[in-house]
């Protein structure tokens, strides 16, 4: 939906992101801002707060997400060359003219998202445990980003979902080559 609006580039990444991902980030945020309030009983200002920076950290965690692949994809000689965010997750891409590639680097370039969001998860973690949920909207937001980053795209991004066009974890494409390359490329060997 829409033209993608460019961000910026970081290490020939290049961000984009739709209109649809921009009301995606904003619904995101009045949920959390309407959780903090109503289950953890913030007061209106706090709530607010809390759905902002909560919204920003979905941001700022698939962006890091994506650039873990990105780094892992430079490493293996194939970079990605962009991120487009359709709604609060991004689309990584990768040029077109790609030959077919070995299964061992396609499983290398899906390996390096998840692992990102884990240290920030266990980073968060401790900061999380001591604030609670109940000291404020940015220790909301903290304890909010610290599950984000350990449930749904760190160890969530490995579990196997795939539906084409709409959503491919990382599970997914690594449950789709794992084991696939032994000895080369099929060819030969016998
Ligand atoms: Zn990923």
């Amino acid at each position: 939906m829409g033209r993608p609006i460019p961000l910026f580039t970081v290490l020939g990444v290049q961000t984009t992101i739709t209109r649809l991902g921009l009301v995606s980030f904003g619904v995101a945020g009045l949920g959390l801002a309407g959780l903090a309030g109503a289950w953890s009983g913030l007061p209106l200002g706090a709530a607010l707060l809390a759905g902002a920076l909560g919204a920003l950290s979905m941001f700022v965690s698939e962006w890091l997400h994506q650039m873990g692949h990105a780094v892992a994809a430079r490493r293996t000689g194939y970079p990605m060359h962009a991120m487009h965010f359709r709604s609060i997750l991004a689309v990584s891409e990768y040029p077109a003219e790609e030959p077919e590639l070995p299964a061992a680097l396609h499983i290398r370039r899906a390996l390096g998202g998840f692992w990102v969001n884990l240290l920030i998860g266990l980073f968060l973690a401790p900061y999380a445990f001591f604030a609670g949920f109940g000291g404020g909207g940015a220790a909301w937001a903290v304890g909010f980003a610290t599950f984000y980053n350990l449930v749904v795209l760190g160890l969530g991004a490995l579990v196997p979902i795939d539906l084409p066009g709409t959503l491919t974890t990382d599970g997914a494409t690594l449950l789709r080559y794992w084991g696939k390359d032994a000895g080369g490329q099929g060819q030969g060997g016998g």
